[in-house]
């Protein structure tokens, strides 16, 4: 089981033939919504992946809180723990031209309203066997999930993203960082290898795009592990796919190893699609590319 404690956002994007310039108004395409965020993405990830998933978050009482809860169910996530906070849901405001160049403002909304857990979101997180956090939320909360997770064995699963610095109050509950190479950067404050990160905290897993990720421990393990090759198309969300599968593969107690090549696995087919939450993989399309 995977409890994770994050964000949800619902991503507004319209197409544009070029990106206006401060002050100016551009004729845009076609208008999207697309649930997103990092935690409701890599939530549903998970459950596609196969895992038993609940997502703690928090949605406004606008018209954008639906379209995200229902795609949270349509991918079975257990959403009791979603809470519905007074004013505006998480959103983000896309702007995408004709070269995929894109322009982003994200308004957290009710995301930033995700202050403090209640016991039945701590009792959430205590009966599960993966933590997974991201840091769009406030990282009090993600300290206060850690630290419960922490005290009734749950192994805690924190995707250090967007990239920042951590409190040692909450690195030091971290059983598994998972990063890219900017994010490292950031947490290392210089250009960093996995094993850089591991006086940081005691296992890393840092994704490397097209060329796969690589796994150091405290133990003296390190892998490399090569990405399946694939044409990828858009490698939006991919990020997502890969924590959420390394998320229920590590609930699931498989080998490091098979874990890590697993979620590249689950990466390697979201970046043959379009879309974002749209593109994460089924447990059947991860196994055949694993
Ligand atoms: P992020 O978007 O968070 O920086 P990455 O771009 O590193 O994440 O992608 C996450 C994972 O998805 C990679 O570790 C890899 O396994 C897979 N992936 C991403 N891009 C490709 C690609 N072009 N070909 C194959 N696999 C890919």
């Amino acid at each position: 089981r995977v409890v994770v404690v994050g964000s949800a956002n619902l991503d507004l994007v319209v197409t544009a033939p070029a990106l206006p310039r401060p002050g100016e108004t551009v004729l845009g395409g076609e208008f999207t919504t697309v649930p997103g965020g990092k935690g409701a993405n890599q939530a549903v990830a998970a459950a596609r992946a196969g895992g038993r998933v609940s997502f703690v978050g928090a949605v406004g009482d606008d018209d954008f809180a639906r379209p995200q809860r229902d795609n949270l169910v349509a991918a079975d996530v257990d959403v009791s723990r979603l809470r519905t906070v007074p004013g505006p849901s998480g959103v983000a405001l896309i702007a995408v031209d004709q070269h995929a160049e894109n322009l982003i403002v994200v308004a957290p909304g009710a995301n930033a309203a995700l202050a403090g857990l209640s016991p039945e979101d701590r009792a959430e997180v205590a009966r599960a066997d993966v933590l997974l956090c991201q840091l769009e939320i406030p990282v009090e909360t993600v300290a206060e999930a850690a630290a419960t997770a922490r005290a009734n064995g749950t192994v805690v699963v924190l995707n250090a993203a967007p990239a920042r610095t951590l409190p040692a109050a909450v690195l030091s509950t971290v059983d598994l960082l998972v990063v890219n190479e900017g994010e490292a950067e950031v947490l290392a404050g210089r250009p960093a290898e996995p094993g850089d990160l591991l006086d940081l905290v005691p296992r890393v897993v840092m994704t490397l795009g097209a060329r796969g990720a690589a796994y150091a421990d405290r133990d003296g393990l390190r892998l490399d592990v090569a990405a399946p090759a694939v044409t990828a198309v858009d490698t939006t969300a991919a990020g997502d796919a890969f924590t959420g599968a390394l998320a229920v593969a590590w609930a699931e107690g498989r080998p490091v190893e098979e874990a890590v090549r697993w979620a590249c696995a689950a990466g390697a087919v979201c970046a043959t699609r379009p879309g974002a939450s749209s593109s994460l993989p089924t447990r059947a399309e991860i196994e055949a590319l694993s």
